[in-house]
């Protein structure tokens, strides 16, 4: 059955297609990918408002039945990582931080897999407050966005003023274990010109920068091919400051080709996902906040996970429409075509 609500992708509620499916635990697909890394966005809240993802008022809060539980988000967690070959788990969102219960979700995930790297993607407001107790919860990874250490900048990109609260956080998690902390950046335009001081900054405070093109995944839907900073553009920007040598990735599910920086130790790496897109090497599933899996970022259909949990589905049942998800997951985003329509939710509200 397929559910479709206004500004919604398709909701489907069944078993997914299992057509030519061999039998096998893993999360594989038509194409020859086996997911291994999970995303789980945990909220839509974001205490910033980055253009390129946030529309300024905020996305529509999730009515609160309708948010996944820490206790569901801990038992598909360890679910997937039992029945489904889950290695890695990233929580995200909206803005993880924004969660009160977010020490608890990351402690009920270690209690159950005390071998499963247990990560997040935070935008950093706030986290130098909180940052010993998730170590101490069971986190082992952090990337923190940060596209520019302009105050202005920052201020116009995000459209609120904490760049200073950012900078803390990082210091504060490095300190407490979470080195060696990646740095995700997106560049527009207006924060180009600042990407070498971004990089600098981030080799003096031993962080590894990665920039990320940006994606057809914003709230207002302002992105446009011809404007994206590619990179392309982005390599000849830093070229003007550094040495860039070419080191390549660090194994094919990898998203971020790497470059030394000065002959190294130092490097920077980039993620292009539109412009040297690499879907044929994606090993990602998603979990949104509202309990819907998702196998792409850009995909157009959702299967209903929180509906199966809380009408009493077994793991066997849930896993088995884990799978169906995935192994209906297309070959690739098709941002570079025409006809091109980018999906209804937007990174805020799916996680990336
Ligand atoms: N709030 C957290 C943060 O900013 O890190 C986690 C959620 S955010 C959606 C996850 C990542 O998605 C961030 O690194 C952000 O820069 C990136 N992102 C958001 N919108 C994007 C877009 N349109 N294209 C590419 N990356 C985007
Ligand atoms: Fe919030 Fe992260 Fe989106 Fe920025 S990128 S608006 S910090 S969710």
């Amino acid at each position: 059955m397929t559910v479709v609500a206004m500004g919604m992708p398709a909701v489907r509620t069944g078993q997914p297609s299992m057509d030519g499916r061999p039998d096998s635990p893993l999360l594989i697909d038509r194409f020859g990918r086996v997911a291994r890394d999970l995303r789980v966005s945990i909220t839509e809240k974001c205490s910033l408002r980055c253009t390129y993802c946030m529309p300024e008022e905020g996305l529509p809060p999730i009515p609160a039945d309708e948010l996944l539980t820490a206790g569901e988000i801990v038992r598909l967690v360890t679910l997937a990582a039992h029945e489904l070959g889950v290695r890695e788990v990233r929580f995200t969102g909206g803005e993880p931080l924004m969660r009160r219960d977010l020490e608890k979700i990351i402690a009920g995930c270690r209690a159950e897999l005390p071998d499963i790297p247990i990560a997040m993607t935070t935008n950093g407001v706030g986290l130098e407050h909180r940052a010993r107790n998730l170590v101490a919860a069971g986190l082992n990874r952090i990337n923190v966005s940060l596209d520019t250490v302009d105050r202005d900048g920052f201020a116009r990109l995000t459209r609120r003023d904490r760049l200073d609260s950012v900078l803390a956080g990082i210091r504060t998690a490095r300190d407490a274990g979470l080195a060696p902390i990646k740095i995700n950046a997106v560049l527009m335009r207006d924060t180009l010109a600042g990407a070498a001081d971004l990089l600098q900054w981030c080799i003096d405070e031993r962080c590894e920068l990665r920039f990320i093109e940006e994606m057809p995944l914003d709230a207002d839907h302002e992105w446009a091919r011809a404007n994206m900073i590619t990179a392309e553009e982005l390599l000849a920007q830093l070229g003007r400051h550094f040495t860039l040598t070419e080191v390549g990735r660090d194994d094919p599910a990898a998203p971020a080709e790497r470059w030394l920086v000065n002959g190294g130790p130092a490097t920077v790496g980039i993620i292009a996902s539109v412009t040297r897109k690499f879907c044929g090497d994606c090993d990602r599933t998603r979990l949104t906040a509202d309990g819907r899996i998702r196998s792409c970022l850009f995909s157009d259909q959702e299967y209903d996970v929180r509906a199966a949990l809380r009408s009493g589905a077994g793991d066997a049942e849930i896993a088995g429409l884990w799978r169906g998800a995935m192994w209906n997951k297309w070959a690739g985003h098709g941002i570079d075509a025409a006809g091109f329509v980018p999906p209804e939710r937007t990174m805020g509200a799916i996680g990336g």
